[in-house]
């Protein structure tokens, strides 16, 4: 007798003919978050089983797997070998702390020599011997005792499920790049498209010295925060001081932010490009700020065309946004109060609903070729 964790995976059932290469590239993942944890992994049919831990790290693995994207849920569980004395002097033992319970039996092991309802009820009877005040309910109960009677010859006998993340194994779905600000939302928006399997590059606009050091390692930090659902992330910091100077000199001050916002577009196609991503990704939100109107983030759209920009937050409040950020441990941090780039040069009346063809008018008045290949040239790149 041992305690296991006991691991259950959904949508991969989904994926009919694919489903050998998403199990491979989730137990891949699995094994990555475990790794320095002295423990085993192993697959019972369609389940995993992690065992032979130190009790002392059972917390901080759990902890981990329910990071993982594609695992569903998880329980700790007790695993016997499958014989009916066996389980049912484990199960006289438990002292259930509930008003109500009921008992389910799973029988993947058709030789079991007992049918599952009949040994529900022998169950049932020896948990209420040992907790008198217990009441069995079939619906609506507090507490569901699972009895998974496994074909490999082993049942495993658990209560209690912890809920995991869900979504598609990280990597099943590409490599994306972030336009990773040190706000609130963009964090947010790399956590979901990577729920979705898509793994994160990141790159960050910044304009020292106008920003501050502290700026930077803040966006580093966010990008280890999400690097327990996101892996690690490669993060490319890209100068943008002299293209804000430039825009600030010779363009008019309403276009400011739509031109930088097209120009971080087009730095961040070519980078998309360069380092293998299939998509760009932004924290951007309907309505939230002047250059995130329709009108604006279609403008910005036409500024390149190697990818497309998936925008995974559009259509939701702030502050479910925050709710998720603070869940996935981003909270504090974004609220730091450092300077973005964003902000640095800001004008008071930003067009909210720009005509593309006046946006190309003020920007014929820089030379982007130029500024943009510049600062590609002086990206860092930082492995976080
Ligand atoms: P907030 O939570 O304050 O809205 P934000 O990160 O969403 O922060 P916005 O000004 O709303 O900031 O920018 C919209 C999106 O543009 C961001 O979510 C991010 O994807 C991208 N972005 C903005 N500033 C930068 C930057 N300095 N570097 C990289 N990407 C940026
Ligand atoms: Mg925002």
């Amino acid at each position: 007798m041992k305690r296991v964790i006991l691991l259950r995976f959904g949508e991969l059932y989904l994926k009919g003919k694919n489903r050998g290469y998403f199990e491979k590239v989730l137990i891949s993942n699995i094994k990555l978050s475990l790794k320095g944890i002295e423990c085993k992994f192993y697959k019972v049919t369609g389940r995993y089983i992690v065992s032979d831990y130190d009790e002392i790290d059972e917390t901080l693995i759990i902890n981990k797997l329910t990071k993982v994207f594609g695992l569903v849920s998880l329980s700790v569980a007790i695993e016997v070998k499958t014989d009916v004395d066996a389980i049912k002097d484990y199960i006289s033992s438990l002292k259930i702390p509930a008003k109500t319970f009921r008992v389910s039996v799973t029988r993947a092991d058709k030789t079991f020599p007992i049918q599952s309802n009949i040994f529900e009820r022998e169950l049932g009877g020896l948990i209420l011997k040992n907790n008198p005040s217990l009441k069995v309910k079939l619906k609506d109960y507090e507490t569901e005792i699972v009895v998974d009677i496994r074909e490999n010859g082993l049942t495993y006998i658990l209560h209690d499920k912890i809920e995991c993340e869900g979504g598609m194994p990280l990597g099943t779905a590409g490599k994306g790049l972030l336009l990773l600000s040190g706000g609130i939302d963009s964090p947010v928006a790399g956590y979901m498209i990577a729920k979705r399997g898509m793994s994160i590059t990141g790159l960050h606009f910044h304009s020292f010295p106008y920003t501050s050091e502290m700026a930077k390692q803040k966006v580093i930090s966010l990008a280890k925060l999400i690097s327990p659902y996101c892996g690690k992330i490669k993060l490319y910091m890209c100068p943008f001081t002299k293209i804000q100077e430039e825009i600030h000199k010779h363009c008019a001050p309403e276009f400011m932010i739509t031109i930088m916002r097209r120009i971080m577009m087009k730095i961040a196609g070519k980078i998309a490009i360069q380092s293998g991503c299939k998509a760009i990704i932004t924290g951007e939100n309907l309505g939230q700020v002047a250059s995130q109107t329709v009108e604006s983030l279609t403008v910005t759209n036409f500024s390149q065309t190697n990818v497309p920009i998936f925008r995974p937050l559009i259509a939701f409040d702030k502050k479910d946004i925050i709710n998720i950020s603070r869940k996935i441990g981003t909270y504090e941090t974004s609220i730091l109060p450092y300077e973005d780039c964003c902000t640095v040069f800001l004008p008071k009346n930003p067009v909210i609903k720009p005509k593309l063809d006046k946006v190309l008018k003020e920007e014929s008045k820089l030379d982007i070729k130029t500024l943009v290949d510049n600062a590609v040239k002086n990206i860092e790149i930082i492995e976080c």
